[in-house]
Parts: structure tokens; sequence; C-alpha cells
């Protein structure tokens, strides 16, 4: 078999050239990174859980029409996604104080937000992606006027639904970041929900205990990552609880 071209590697991805014109296959890696790299480790396992968590997450949000780049998942670490051009944003939204906003505002992590705060930093690693305001955005065509109203509109979707989601298994969504395509058909495009929607880039905190499930754990070495991401798969039905039997019961199963 012809070995298969790698189009991209990033700190957690790898993508290849998809089977078909037009799609791609990511790749998740065990590596996990904080710090714009400055933290790393191997985490066993951890590839297999964002790759089903994001799939979960993914084909929610393709359900209720918020459009992504996930057309299916392939294997344990491995889904068929459609090549998009990459708008070089991150996009931060926010429900509830922590991480940089609780440092350079001075708001105590755990203080709600009277509104989704919405957050544009550039994705540039050499520069530690910077935080960028719509001005930049549109002055240095990173994307236009209207780019903007629509990555607006997708964000909240986003945060409704998946605040939703995670509080139905008694998990607060704090905030998280995605990343968005423009998806080109002919000389049109729309913009969807590209990369990854994982604990790897959203805060998630036990409803009740306040305990963080997401990557926070590896950044302030609170624990394991392989657990507190296991923790989340099995909230939400991906993966069954050790001991936990299976068969019969409704939802996904563990295909290895
Ligand atoms: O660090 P900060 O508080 O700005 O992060 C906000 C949210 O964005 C967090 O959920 C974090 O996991 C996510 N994030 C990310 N990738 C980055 C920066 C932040 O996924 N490069």
């Amino acid at each position: 078999m012809a070995r298969r071209r790698m189009v991209y590697e990033g700190k957690a991805k790898i993508l290849y050239e998809g089977p078909e014109p037009g799609t791609l296959i990511q790749y998740f890696k065990d590596d996990a990174t904080a710090g714009n790299g400055a933290k790393k480790d191997v985490v066993e396992g951890k590839g297999v859980l964002n790759n089903r968590i994001s799939e979960h997450v993914m084909t929610g949000l393709n359900a209720i029409g918020v459009p992504t780049h996930f057309i299916r998942r392939l294997n344990m670490r491995e889904q068929l996604v459609r090549a998009v051009e990459m708008i070089p944003l991150e996009i931060v939204v926010r429900n509830v104080a922590a991480g940089s906003l609780s440092t350079r505002l001075g708001i105590e992590e755990g203080t709600p937000l009277p509104r989704p705060i919405i957050e544009f930093y550039l994705k540039d690693d050499a520069l530690g992606d910077p935080m960028v305001t719509e001005e930049h955005i549109i002055a240095f065509n990173w994307a236009a006027q209207q780019d903007i109203d629509d990555i607006i509109s997708l964000a909240l979707r986003v945060n409704d639904f998946m605040s939703g989601m995670m509080m139905g298994v008694g998990i607060r969504l704090i905030d998280f970041k995605i990343e968005i395509g423009r998806h080109w058909e002919g000389d049109f495009h729309r913009l969807v929900i590209a990369d990854e929607i994982s604990p790897d880039s959203c805060r998630l905190w036990d409803v009740k205990s306040g305990d963080k499930l997401d990557k926070d754990v590896f950044r302030r070495d609170l624990g394991s990552i392989a657990d507190t991401y296991s923790e989340v798969a099995q909230r939400l039905g991906i993966m069954p609880r050790p001991g936990e039997r299976t068969e019969g019961k409704r939802g996904p199963k563990l295909v290895h």
C-alpha cells in the first residue's frame, strides 16, 4: 500500500491526505503540551479519548445544523474530515472567568460572567497566539466583517449546544476554543467548525465538586489526564465504565 502523504503536523494532531479529493484524515496523537509547548508529555490513550469526544461533539453539532468539517470516525485515532481553508484565528468563548481572563483582568476564577464573552487570538506559535481585535482581523485581512459576524453566531451556537450537553452529565462548560475553516464548493464557501472540540480545548468543571475535568489537570499538575478525559467520555456515554456491561445497552459501543 502506498504511504499516505502527510499534509500538516501540529502539537496534538497530524493531517494526512484523505481517500477522496477534498477530504483529509485527522490523526489524534497522545502528545500533551501546554504553555505553547513549554510543558510536554506523552499521555497514553489521550488521542483515542479526544478522537471519540470530538466525534461526539461534532456529530451533535452537525445534527442541529451547525456545520463542521467532521465526516466520520475511521478508527480509534483517526477521523475523516473535509479539507478546509483555515482562518488563522482561535476563537474563545467564556461563560465563567478562568485562565488568562482571570490573570489579565484580575477577576477571580469561577466568577460567572454576565454574558458569554468572545475573544479572538491570532494562531501564531512564534508570537504566542496574541489576542487580537476585530479591527486587526479586518485590517490584516484574516477575515472579513461578514465572516466575523458568522463566526460569532457559530461560536454562540456551539456554546449553547455544548453547555446543554455538558450540563446534562453534571459538567459546567466554563470556556472553550474553536477554530473555523472555509469549506469551498465551487466559487462559494461556507464557514464550518474545524480542528477538534475536546477536553484539550475546553474548561469543564464538575457541577457539584468544582473539580477540573480538562487540560488544566495537566497544565497545573492536578492528576492524570487519561483518567480525567475517560471520566468525561464515560459521563457522555461514549465509553463504558470499567466492568460495565455494554451488551444489550443502548448507545455507542467502543469499537477497536
Ligand atoms: O488560556 P485561556 O484562559 O485563554 O484559554 C481559554 C480556553 O481556550 C481554554 O478552554 C483553553 O483550553 C482553550 N485554549 C486552547 N488552545 C489555546 C489557548 C486556549 O484550546 N492555544
